[in-house]
């Protein structure tokens, strides 16, 4: 088994909390994505792993076996940063060979797994040239193709293709996925895009401000996120999120925002709710549960378009509502020439989707059955 363990991660520099007690695991030829804010941490998490930091508190377990004090050439790691890390003045044979000469393989070998590594990506025809004579886009598959020749017991990518232009990207990252699918082994990802997250990842972590906001899976983050700042952060545009006051009569609770603006909770929301004392929350409406026809029986509002952006499979619509709120949705399958700025219509609301937050400790409440 290769899980790797990262547990209860601390670090300070002087009075900076950089990782509050990070903990979560990396299954076997799993990809693992750590998303979040620039400063949040994350560089920091993939320093500890490779050994170049220490952290104050916590364990790095590998297999079963403490690698948190082992310095940094005794670990077998696959990595590639932002800047590849490359000697410029070197060939791209060189290059890959590096990290395979100081692990002592014979020279057959290494010859062996350069040349494949460098075929795999491409790089066949470039073996002999200097690192500063290459693109890019060419450096970076140098970086991936060193990694690849390595058998590593995990991988670590510190936004490897933020320096890529948009084609070249997209290009990288299937290669990046191809080496995953080749070796099998524990995957870290960071990056701060959460486009690229919500593409790759099998599971993400989020980070912020050195602490872990919630583990799981694209799916699971975006249709239960664990707290205000995860439901803020993800999704394009993110979730509505709307304070009100929470009202109970005998048809059951439902969330109060102006005089003409109330909305009804589902019953799945009763048991969480009867723990709930406070009058004060957070209703989360995604954009895909603000519908462009409001049905007799459910929940509707009347709002008024500020803003249309019409895109390939979807329009975003902006919308004023009632108390001086605001909202987005995304419609799907509308006809946009219906859609008019400055118009106000009335739009449907799919209590399905709905998540609720106290507004004071900003987490989800639980969602019943
Ligand atoms: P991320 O990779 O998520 O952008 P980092 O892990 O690089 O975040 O940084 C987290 C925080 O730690 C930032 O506020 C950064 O300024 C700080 N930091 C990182 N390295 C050092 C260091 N060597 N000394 C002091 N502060 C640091
Ligand atoms: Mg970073």
């Amino acid at each position: 088994m290769g899980l790797l363990e990262i547990q209860q991660l601390t670090k300070n520099y002087g009075q900076r909390d950089v990782l509050s007690s990070v903990s979560f695991t990396v299954s076997d030829g799993e990809f693992f994505v750590l998303l979040g804010p620039s400063g949040g941490g994350k560089s920091t998490i993939l320093k500890i792993l490779c050994g170049i930091e220490k952290a104050d508190a916590g364990r790095v377990i590998l297999a079963g076996r403490d690698i948190t004090n082992l310095p940094p050439r005794e670990r077998n790691i696959g990595m590639v940063f932002q800047d590849y890390g490359l000697y410029p003045h070197m060939n791209v044979f060189e290059n890959i060979a590096y990290g395979l000469e100081a692990r002592n393989y014979p020279k057959e070998e290494i010859s062996t797994r350069v040349r494949e590594a460098a075929q795999r990506l491409g790089l066949t025809p470039l073996i002999e040239r200097i690192i500063v004579d290459l693109s890019g886009g060419e450096q970076q598959r140098v970086a991936l193709a060193r990694a690849l020749a390595k058998d590593a017991e995990f991988y670590l990518f510190d936004e490897p293709i933020s320096n890529l232009d948009p084609k070249l990207r997209a290009q990288a990252r299937r290669d990046i996925q191809m080496l995953h699918k080749t070796r099998q082994k524990p995957t870290l990802y960071v990056t701060h895009d959460q486009n690229e997250a919500l593409a790759i990842a099998d599971r993400i972590a989020i980070i912020a401000r050195g602490k872990l906001q919630q583990v799981g899976t694209p799916e699971e983050l975006l249709t239960n996120p664990a707290n205000l700042f995860v439901a803020g952060f993800l999704g394009a545009p993110a979730m509505n999120l709307l304070a009100g006051e929470l009202e109970k009569n005998s048809q059951g609770y439902s969330v109060h925002f102006a005089p003409d603006f109330s909305v009804k909770l589902p019953e799945v929301w009763n048991e969480s709710l009867q723990g709930y004392e406070k009058s004060k929350i957070v209703l989360g409406i995604p954009p895909a549960a603000i519908l462009p026809t409001a049905s007799e029986s459910g929940n509707r509002v009347c709002a008024t378009i500020d803003f249309i952006e019409p895109l390939i499979s979807e329009v975003i619509v902006s919308f004023s509502l009632p108390g001086g709120r605001t909202g987005s949705g995304t419609f799907q399958d509308v006809d946009e020439a219906s859609l008019e700025l400055g118009s106000a219509i009335e739009v449907g609301l799919d209590s399905d989707q709905f998540c609720l937050f106290d507004p004071e400790t900003e987490l989800a409440l639980l969602r019943g059955q």
